[in-house]
């Protein structure tokens, strides 16, 4: 099955179950909106699919396309072809955007094989182009200085240059002013398709106005509460999280 398959996940950190039993299907060619209140698991679950050591998978699965990410490497995972963007990126001082790329392609080439740089700078135009950026911004260290809206414009490149099978956004619209939403929203709108399934997690229902998302799950405190179509998301901006978590109550007892 071509899908990011969690199922019945439970993670800890120091101790502390923070997701508790969450089950999620991304199929590829979807994007699935992944919303919740501060502190429910949001990024837990994204740092645990990218392979953080700092996360205890106690019990459930992670699948990609059927083959247990769990046990992978992060940097194996990512050239399976799972992509991560953080909710807070990095800065990598004296490398350009350019150079990063490059080397993040390079990495995913067979042994001796090598990245032309006719070939690169060609497809990294092509993207630059498709996603209406200024060439000049390739030249600038990674995330050094950058604005909110800048850095996540180079996540939305990066995702545009590795051309991953799944890709999971986490909180891709906090801190943006409105032009920076649209940039970022016309990446990712530009970017869907059928090679690519989207993990969007977000704190706010505004993003979705300009992402329109196939399907919307809410979580609640370790665990998906309630899931529907995008309309879902427009429900819970006018009802509030406490209507998603009379929904948390009722699947606890409804267990
Ligand atoms: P969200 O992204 O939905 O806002 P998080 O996954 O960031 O939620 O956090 C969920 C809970 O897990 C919070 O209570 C947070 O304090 C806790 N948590 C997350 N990461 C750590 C960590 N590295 N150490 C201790 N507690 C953590
Ligand atoms: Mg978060």
């Amino acid at each position: 099955m071509k899908e990011l398959n969690i199922e019945n996940l439970h993670i800890a950190v120091d101790g502390q179950e923070i997701v508790r039993g969450l089950t999620l299907r991304v199929p590829r060619g979807e994007v699935h909106a992944l919303m919740g209140p501060n502190g429910s698991g949001k990024s837990t679950l994204a740092k645990v699919l990218a392979g953080h050591p700092d996360y205890q998978v106690i019990a459930g699965k992670g699948l990609m396309d059927g083959e247990n990410l769990l046990e992978l490497e992060p940097d194996e995972r990512a050239r399976r072809g799972l992509f991560m963007a953080f909710q807070y990126p990095s800065e990598i001082p004296g490398v350009t955007i350019a150079n990063f790329l490059r080397a993040a392609m390079q990495s995913r080439l067979p042994e001796g094989e090598e990245l032309e740089a006719t070939d690169y700078y060609a497809k990294l135009y092509e993207k630059i182009e498709l996603l209406g950026m200024d060439r000049s911004f390739t030249s600038r260290a990674v995330n050094e200085g950058f604005s909110g809206g800048e850095k996540k414009r180079t996540e939305i490149l990066q995702l545009a240059m590795l051309e991953p099978k799944y890709a999971v956004l986490d909180e891709t619209d906090s801190g943006l002013d409105i032009d920076a939403l649209k940039t970022v929203a016309h990446g990712v709108n530009s970017l869907r398709g059928p090679n690519l399934g989207i993990l969007l997690i977000t704190h706010y229902q505004r993003l979705l106005n300009y992402i329109v998302p196939d399907h919307v799950h809410v979580m609640v405190a370790g665990r998906i509460v309630r899931s529907g179509r995008k309309e879902l998301a427009l429900e819970l901006e006018e009802r509030g999280y406490d209507w998603a978590r009379e929904g948390a109550l009722e699947s606890a007892y409804t267990r």
